[in-house]
């Protein structure tokens, strides 16, 4: 699917464009920040490697599930979700690509950014959704400085 270029990073014999789903791409040499690539990772529903949890919702069941979740609704820009099944089955389903699936104790579904999605209880269900995003440090060059508090006035 179709993502922004937010930065370009240099290699040494070519450059990658990291795009705003968190992906990186190979770039060409003229590729600039807001163009707009093809990201296969997000087809594949792979998160990006490094991303943190940093958001959970609480355990819903079959009777507590929000009415928000069980119709379209997606994630903001950068933020991917993994929904996890305590107990009994969801049915996750994704219309753009199709995917309509059954997740259970240790299999997760994936929720790609700002892609709708909803799921719904099949029976008995406890569940509960983090989220994921790129961490603060994450893309900064290694010898970027920390973050320091402003100079007094
Ligand atoms: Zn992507």
């Amino acid at each position: 699917m179709k993502r922004q270029v937010v930065d370009i990073i240099r290699t040494g014999p070519g450059e990658r464009a990291r795009l705003d789903c968190g992906h990186e791409t190979d770039a060409d040499a003229g590729t600039a920040v807001g163009d707009v690539l093809e990201c296969g990772g997000c087809d594949r529903g792979e998160m990006p490697e490094g991303f943190e949890t940093y958001k959970q919702t609480p355990e819903f069941t079959q009777d507590t599930v929000p009415a928000a979740l069980q119709r379209a609704h997606s994630t903001k820009r950068g933020v991917w979700a993994r929904i996890v099944v305590a107990e009994g089955r969801l049915r996750y389903q994704v219309e753009s690509t199709g995917l309509d699936t059954v997740l259970s104790p240790g299999t997760v579904g994936i929720v790609v950014p700002e892609v709708p999605h909803a799921v719904t209880p099949l029976g008995t269900v406890r569940f509960r959704v983090y989220f994921y995003r790129m961490p603060a440090s994450a893309g900064d060059a290694a010898d970027a400085e920390p973050l320091k508090p402003p100079a007094p006035p």
